[in-house]
């Protein structure tokens, strides 16, 4: 389906998707199965095995490419198999840089997994582009980029990494999972792979577990392709399906997480008790231009700081929520609170949190699409006591 000729929420409804040949099934229907009858060795009817593909599989795959602009998407059984798909095009001796302040897991999968093969990573602050420049050596293969970043919410500009990263003839790697599809869309920005964890936004509903890859050159696309079947980490067509249906909403969730978002910093940005908001759609925030320039809303993730930020206090208010659940993940329909330093982020060492700008008394919120109201007087009591 072409952007140029339907709407977002068109595309939404309808990418991948058409009613099943075999029935006029409206619904993708869930093709739980392993294998495939062949009529004679070597002739089939597209599927194999379900490891290399399967039809719930390939009508997300389809509808990923789609909402990403790209030409090809390849589904995973998690954010992190889809990364670590993707951090295999690598050989030892090969150079990463990537952010300093990224989610947490993808921390560990690339200094506690990769860079025991010989991979070598640098981190560094992508707020200042001479820092990526710095790190550039000759075996500098991959540039891991996060925009909005995962819990402070700072913002990479998508373009002018992607013009750095062409330069020198190094792969742009962004991760969207924190903006979704509908907010932005860095193949068009110029970066050269996308990849989510389709269990936030993507599947928006708290249900499922998944990964996903989009990039428009094919032979990228059948280098990955081949780590996702010869390493096997594939997701199940139920958890395709639940994926496609998200997918249908994620236009209609993300106005309400962008509107609630906004309603939830400005209340907590006056609150007398809190001393910091951190929100990319503030006019003051270090990356506000940035995020309106390439980015169509400023989301539903905030995290902000107490004045009094002692653990106890800090503890008390994590505690006290009766709406907001205290939880890890972010971007399902309902609101979530979470600690980064002993939750999502226990992972990054604490030296290496605290300059980064992460404290220990840092809160972030997935908020949701409840009422915003609601949401308001439920952390206004858990934040007042
Ligand atoms: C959750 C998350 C991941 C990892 O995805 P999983 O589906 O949990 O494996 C990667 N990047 C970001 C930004 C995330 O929030």
């Amino acid at each position: 389906m072409s952007e140029n000729t339907h709407g977002i929420g068109t595309l939404y409804i309808h990418a991948g998707t058409e009613p099943d040949p075999a029935t006029g099934a409206i619904m993708t229907p869930i093709y739980q199965t392993s294998t495939y009858a062949q009529p004679a060795p070597g002739v089939n009817k597209g599927y194999e095995y379900s490891r290399s593909g399967n039809p719930t599989r390939a009508a997300l795959e389809k509808a990923l490419a789609e909402i990403e602009y790209g030409n090809y998407g390849l589904a995973f059984a998690s954010g992190l198999a889809a990364e670590d798909a993707i951090i295999r095009l690598l050989s030892p001796g090969d150079e990463v840089i990537a952010a300093n302040d990224m989610y947490g897991g993808t921390y560990r999968l690339f200094t506690k997994v990769f860079a025991k093969y010989g991979i070598v990573f640098h981190f560094v602050d992508f707020q200042n582009l001479e820092n990526i420049e710095n790190a550039i050596t000759d075996k500098t293969k991959l540039i891991w980029s996060e925009t909005p970043t995962n819990p402070l919410l700072n913002i990479t500009d998508i373009e002018k990494v992607a013009a750095i990263a062409n330069k020198h003839n190094i792969l742009l790697c962004v991760d969207n999972t924190f903006a979704s599809p509908y907010l932005q869309n860095p193949l068009k920005l110029g970066a050269d792979i996308v990849v989510h964890s389709a269990t936030k936004y993507l599947g928006g509903h708290s249900d499922v577990v998944l990964g996903a890859v989009v990039v428009n050159d094919k032979e990228l696309n059948d280098k990955i392709q081949f780590y996702q079947n010869a390493s096997g980490g594939v997701p199940g067509p139920q958890d395709c399906f639940l994926v496609l249906r998200g997918i249908k909403t994620l236009h209609l969730r993300m106005q309400r997480h962008c509107e609630n978002g906004e309603k939830i910093a400005h209340f907590l940005r006056q609150h007398p008790k809190v001393s910091k908001v951190h929100w990319c759609g503030f006019e003051d925030h270090s990356g506000y231009e940035i995020a309106k320039k390439q980015m169509r809303g400023f989301g539903g993730m905030v995290s902000f700081e107490l004045k009094n930020d002692s653990w106890e206090e800090v503890k008390r208010v994590l505690s006290s929520t009766k709406l907001i659940t205290l939880a890890e993940s972010l971007g399902g329909v309902e609101s979530l609170m979470n600690h980064p330093a002993t939750m999502t982020h226990a992972s990054i060492p604490r030296e290496e949190r605290i300059k980064n700008g992460l404290n220990d008394g840092l809160i972030r919120l997935s908020i949701g699409i409840e009422d915003a109201e609601d949401l308001i007087k439920d952390l206004d009591q858990a934040i007042n006591g």
